[in-house]
C-alpha cells in the first residue's frame, strides 16, 4: 500500500502546482500569441487552451478526491498535450511554441526527474512529424545558434534544475513524514505509559485512602493494627510498581519485571476479597468463595494481586445492584484455575475479544457511571502469561459472565 500512498502524495502535489502551471502558461501563451498573431489557427488554439483550461478546473474542484489524486500523475502529460496543440496553432514555430512547451517539460522534470524529460522530448517529436524536427532540418545554419544550441541547451539546464529541485523536495517529504510518524509514536507512548501507570497506582492507592479513613475514625488498636497492616502492604506495592517502572525506563519498555517467591494463592485471594468489599458492600453486591486449602505457586504476589483485583474490581464495578460474584478455584496436575463469575450486565459476543485491548471499553460500560480506562484486563493478561499462564473471558451471556485465571503450580503442590 506504501506504494499506492506515495503516488496519491505526488499527485497532490501536481495538483497543487497545476494552478501555477496554468497562470504561466497564460502569461507565456499571451506574450507569444501578441507576438505571433498572424500564426494563429484560432480553433486548435482554443482547443488547446480550453484543455489546460479544463483540467486546470476539473482539479482545482476536486483536489482532495482520492481518485483524482491517484490519476493526476498523467497532468503533465495532458498538459503537454494541451500545449503541443497549442503550440501548432502557432505554427509550431521554435521561438514560439518551443518557448511554450518549455514550461510543461520543466514541469514534468520537476515531477518525475530528468528520465521523464527526454519521454516527453520523444512525445514532442512524435506528435509534431511537421514540427521541431523537420524545421531544425531547414534551420541548421550554423550562424543559427539559438536554434542550435541556446535553445536545447537552456531546456535541458532549466529542467536538470528542477529534476534535482523535485528529486531533494521529495526525499525531504519523506524525511519529514518518518519525523512525523516517529513523533506521534513518541507521543502516544508516552499517554499509553501514564495511563498504565496511573491504572496500576491507583487499585493500592484507594485501598490506602480507604484504610487510612477508618483508622482515623477508630479508636480500638486490633482494628488500627490490621488496617495499618493493609496500608503498610498496599504501599509496599506502589514502591515496588514504581521501582520496576524505573527500571523500565532504562531498559525503554514498560514491560514490569517478576518478584517470584512462593506464596499462598488463598491467602492472596483472600487480601483482594478483603480490599474489594467495601466497593462490593456499597452496590450491595454478594462475594462468594468457593475455594479450599492453601495453595502454594511460585508468583510475583504484587502482580498477581494486581490481576485478582483486577478481576474482582470489575466483577462488582459490572454487576447489577445486589448481584451476585462467586470466585471459585479448579485444579489440575500442574496448574490451577480461578474463576470469577458475576450476575451483570454481560458482554456482547462482537465485543467479547476486543475487552483485552488497550483502552477497549464496551458499548454499555461506556454508558454506564463506572469509571476505567479499559487497560486492566490487558494487563492482566500479560501478567497471568508471563507467569506461564493465561486470563480468558470463558462465558459471557446477558445474566453475566465468567473469566478465568489460570496459573502453573508449584513443584510442591503437583
Ligand atoms: P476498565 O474496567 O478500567 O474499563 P478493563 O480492561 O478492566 O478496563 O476492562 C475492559 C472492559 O471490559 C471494561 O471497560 C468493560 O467494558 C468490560 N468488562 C470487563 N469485565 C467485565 C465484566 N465482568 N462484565 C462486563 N463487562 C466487563
Amino acid at each position: 500500500m506504501v506504494t499506492g500512498e506515495a503516488l496519491r502524495d505526488t499527485g497532490r502535489t501536481l495538483l497543487d502546482f497545476q494552478g501555477v502551471m496554468f497562470g504561466a502558461l497564460v502569461i507565456v501563451g499571451t506574450a507569444v500569441l501578441l507576438s505571433q498573431p498572424d500564426a494563429l489557427n484560432p480553433v486548435l488554439y482554443a482547443v488547446g487552451a480550453g484543455l489546460i483550461a479544463l483540467i486546470t478546473l476539473i482539479t482545482g474542484i476536486w483536489r482532495n478526491h482520492p481518485t483524482l489524486q491517484r490519476f493526476s500523475v498523467l497532468l503533465p502529460l495532458a498538459d503537454l498535450i494541451g500545449i503541443r496543440v497549442t503550440a501548432y496553432a502557432e505554427g509550431a514555430t521554435l521561438s514560439g511554441g518551443a518557448l511554450l512547451l518549455i514550461l510543461p517539460i520543466i514541469w514534468i522534470a520537476y515531477s518525475y526527474g530528468l528520465r521523464a524529460v527526454l519521454a516527453a522530448i520523444a512525445l514532442i517529436l512524435v506528435t509534431s512529424p511537421a514540427g521541431l524536427l523537420s524545421q531544425y532540418s531547414e534551420e541548421l545554419d550554423p550562424d543559427n545558434f539559438t536554434r542550435i544550441v541556446a535553445y536545447p541547451l537552456t531546456l535541458l539546464i532549466l529542467a536538470g534544475a528542477a529534476g534535482v529541485s523535485g528529486a531533494r523536495i521529495r526525499r525531504k517529504r519523506v524525511q519529514l513524514a518518518a519525523q512525523t510518524v516517529l513523533t506521534a509514536q513518541a507521543v502516544r507512548a508516552r499517554d499509553d505509559l501514564i495511563e498504565a501507570v496511573t491504572h496500576e497506582l491507583r487499585t493500592p492507592l484507594t485501598s490506602i485512602l480507604g484504610n487510612a479513613e477508618l483508622v482515623l475514625r477508630t479508636s480500638e488498636p486490633q482494628t488500627v493494627a490490621r488496617r495499618a497492616g493493609v496500608i503498610l502492604r498496599n504501599a509496599e506495592q506502589m514502591e515496588a510498581i514504581l521501582t520496576d517502572l524505573l527500571l523500565a525506563r532504562s531498559t525503554g519498555t514498560v514491560l514490569l519485571g517478576l518478584h517470584r517467591a512462593d506464596i499462598d494463592l488463598r491467602a492472596l485471594i483472600e487480601t483482594s476479597l478483603a480490599a474489594s468489599r467495601a466497593a462490593a458492600d456499597a452496590r450491595g453486591v454478594t462475594l462468594d468463595v468457593l475455594a479450599s486449602d492453601p495453595l502454594h505457586a511460585d508468583v510475583d504476589p504484587g502482580r498477581i494481586r494486581q490481576v485478582l483485583d483486577n478481576m474482582l474490581t470489575n466483577a462488582i464495578k459490572y454487576n447489577r445492584v445486589g448481584g451476585t460474584v462467586v470466585v471459585s478455584e479448579t485444579r489440575t496436575v500442574d496448574t490451577v484455575t480461578f474463576a470469577v463469575t458475576d450476575s451483570g450486565c454481560g458482554i456482547a459476543p462482537h465485543e467479547r475479544a476486543r475487552v483485552f485491548e488497550p483502552y477497549y471499553r464496551t458499548e454499555s460500560a461506556r454508558r454506564s457511571a463506572q469509571e476505567g480506562s479499559g487497560l486492566g484486563l490487558g494487563i492482566s493478561r500479560d501478567i497471568a502469561r508471563r507467569h506461564g499462564g493465561d486470563l480468558r473471558l470463558v462465558a459471557s451471556s446477558s445474566r453475566g459472565s465468567r473469566f478465568e485465571l489460570t496459573l502453573p503450580l508449584a513443584l510442591s503442590e503437583r
